[in-house]
């Protein structure tokens, strides 16, 4: 069929906090167990219908080069909930968002790798709620390991974008 909109949408966070694996979860609904690390700017597509429209969601794994910001409808920010530096860094990442995308960006906020044991968890999810609804973000946990809630995370990204561009 033919694509209504192209929606751009950036992945972006500290190093190994999960961006390439949801990515994969959305765009393939695969997790791979032996990922590199993000080297390099990749993206994944992924075509689905919103409101009857045909929406292709280029979802772009970064690594945080500024100039791929630009023409991003949509952000993602992950942190890794079992390691407390990655969230720290979360406004730094927002911060960076705003001043090298479009000033409508959609941003959500996105706390990875919740299938983790209580014991290894160093980020509660109702601090990281909180911070979001500050910051006006959209905010869920995820875990691409088990694909909980990432499908959840990107739709409710893509949906915002639509209600803002249509
Ligand atoms: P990136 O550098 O942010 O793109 O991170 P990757 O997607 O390469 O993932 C970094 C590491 O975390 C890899 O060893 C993944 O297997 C692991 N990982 C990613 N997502 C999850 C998750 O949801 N749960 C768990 N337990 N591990 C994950």
């Amino acid at each position: 069929g033919e694509i209504d909109y192209v929606f751009k949408v950036v992945v972006v966070g500290d190093s190994a906090v999960g961006k390439t694996q949801l990515l994969g979860r959305f765009a393939k609904d695969e997790f791979f167990l032996d990922s590199k690390s993000t080297i390099g700017v990749e993206f994944q597509t992924r075509t689905l219908t919103l409101h009857r429209k045909q929406v292709k969601a280029q979802i772009w794994d970064t690594a945080g080069q500024e100039s791929y910001y630009r023409g991003a409808l949509g952000a993602m920010v992950v942190y890794d909930v079992t390691r407390r530096a990655t969230f720290d860094h979360v406004p730094r990442w927002v911060e960076e968002l705003r001043a090298h995308a479009d000033g409508s960006t959609v941003v959500a906020l996105v706390g990875n790798k919740a299938d983790a044991p209580a014991h290894r968890r160093e980020v509660p999810a109702d601090e990281a709620a909180r911070f979001a609804e500050e910051q006006g973000l959209f905010f869920s946990e995820a875990s691409a390991l088990t694909g909980d809630n990432v499908e959840r995370a990107f739709l409710a990204l893509l949906e915002e974008v639509f209600a803002v561009v249509s």
